[in-house]
């Protein structure tokens, strides 16, 4: 499966923002954005002054690339998420947030969003007692996610749960760390997404 494989830390100095893509050292002095917070490149210190195309693309950039999604699945989520009943960028980021990858990231089983889906690919866990190994599975209510026994010693899981209590876990989920366990109390709302995103942009730059 294609995925964005170049430096991660150029992606959030991209976007003008932390999207958290490197685990605990997203949370140390050696982020690089915190170091030179402007976009790469040669151009990057020169201040532009964005079209409104120019801003709707970057939200979606910056949305897209927290979540570590291409560009044409990222459109079907869109598509779905027009479908649905509701606000379209709600239902949106409420899609994203579902995603198996993205509950083992929020539960404290990763360190970032990549690294879960790697974890998710290689069969370390179950969803409801099954393995489960496509990362874009959609949780659903009451839904049960736990490390598989023989994983339990990953040393990547491990560590991942020393550092979840800086970044907390969410209300829509329950994380069980002694028992590799994770279970999905409610479907996620908009307010539960506390990252500053403004997801109309987004329905904006779609709806062209
Ligand atoms: Fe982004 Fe993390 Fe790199 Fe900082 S360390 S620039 S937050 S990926």
């Amino acid at each position: 499966m294609a995925r964005y494989t170049e430096a991660k830390c150029r992606l959030c100095r991209r976007e003008g923002q932390k999207l958290f893509l490197k685990g605990d050292r997203c949370f140390t002095d050696k982020c690089s954005y915190e170091r030179r917070p402007y976009a790469p490149g040669f151009a990057g210190k020169l201040r532009k002054k964005l079209t409104d195309y120019a801003v709707q693309l970057r939200e979606k950039q910056r949305v897209r690339r927290m979540y570590g999604i291409l560009e044409a699945q990222f459109r079907s989520y869109f598509k779905r998420a027009e479908a649905q009943k509701g606000v379209t960028g709600a239902n949106l980021l409420i899609l994203l947030e579902r995603r198996l990858d993205n509950v083992i990231y929020r539960l404290g089983f990763a360190n970032s969003r990549d690294q879960a889906r790697q974890l998710v690919r290689h069969g370390l866990f179950t969803l409801n007692g099954r393995k489960a190994n496509i990362p874009s599975l959609l949780v659903r209510p009451n839904d049960i996610v736990e490390v598989r026994e023989t994983s339990r010693k990953v040393p990547v899981i491990t560590e991942a749960q020393e550092v979840i209590a800086r970044r907390g876990c969410p209300a829509w989920l329950e994380s069980d760390g002694a028992a590799f366990k994770g279970v999905v109390k409610a479907l996620p709302t908009r307010e539960d997404i506390q990252f500053p995103i403004n997801e109309q942009l987004i329905v904006e730059l779609y709806s062209k």
